[in-house]
């Protein structure tokens, strides 16, 4: 550490790659919102056909598949999102959808814990959403895996479990704003760079999880995502 440093800075947050012992380094962490029709009509929104939007969770909010975590603070219905995770592997700027997929380096299961009595206040008074989506052990991630391994999206299903009982099953072919799409859209306000990850947004189902819940996500293809809550 250099000498005038005032504190260790943290270390960068690092995704596995699926068989290898490489690391995906993590940069930003963008999200998705209402992208699949069924989630937003539970939501109590209209989709927005226009154009997608987007939230953001710091990159040290990140914890890896198969962590315990405590109940967040400050919520009392903190809610699971399981999610299709791209992760950037390639600069893209005002990048067509065409070109986007360049930018692709690989697929994760994820899951964007949300305390949505702090979204749903926000939401409310206008406020940005924050405080409901921006929060330590907010984004869980499975190890990635390759997008040459994956193949193309197409009609997979993505699930949750909870306690062994199926809260979200969907396919892909349910996202209203396809991959490429996202990355088109966003690299109109962002330079994509390798490290950033984009939460694809989730499918209906969602609901609360409890002190004590076992959650585990399966992306046909993918390695599944597994996040328990300690009691
Ligand atoms: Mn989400």
């Amino acid at each position: 550490m250099p000498a005038n440093m005032l504190f260790d800075p943290l270390p960068t947050p690092t995704v596995p790659i699926t068989g290898s012992d490489a690391l995906f380094p993590v940069r930003r962490i963008f999200c998705v919102g209402r992208n699949y029709a069924a989630h937003a009509a539970e939501m109590g929104n209209e989709v927005d056909r226009e154009a997608p939007f987007y939230f953001t969770k710091s990159a040290h909010a990140l914890v890896l598949s198969g962590a315990e975590i405590t109940y967040p603070p400050g919520t009392s219905d903190c809610h699971y999102e399981m999610e299709f995770v791209m992760a950037i592997g390639a600069a893209a700027h005002q990048v067509s959808p065409d070109d986007a997929m360049a930018a692709v380096y690989g697929y994760a299961c994820g899951i964007d814990l949300t305390r949505r009595d702090l979204q749903a206040a926000a939401k409310d008074k206008r406020r940005p959403w924050d405080l409901g989506k921006d929060f330590e052990n907010a984004a869980i991630m499975a190890p990635i895996t390759p997008v040459a391994q994956f193949g193309a999206i197409a009609d997979q299903a993505i699930t949750l479990d909870m306690d062994g009982a199926r809260v979200q099953d969907a396919t892909l072919r349910d996202m209203i704003w396809s991959v490429p799409e996202i990355i088109a859209h966003l690299s109109r306000f962002y330079h994509l760079a390798p490290g950033d990850l984009i939460y694809t947004g989730t499918p209906a189902g969602v609901g609360p999880v409890a002190p004590g819940a076992a959650l585990e996500g399966h992306i046909d293809g993918l390695a599944p995502v597994a996040l328990r809550i300690a009691r």
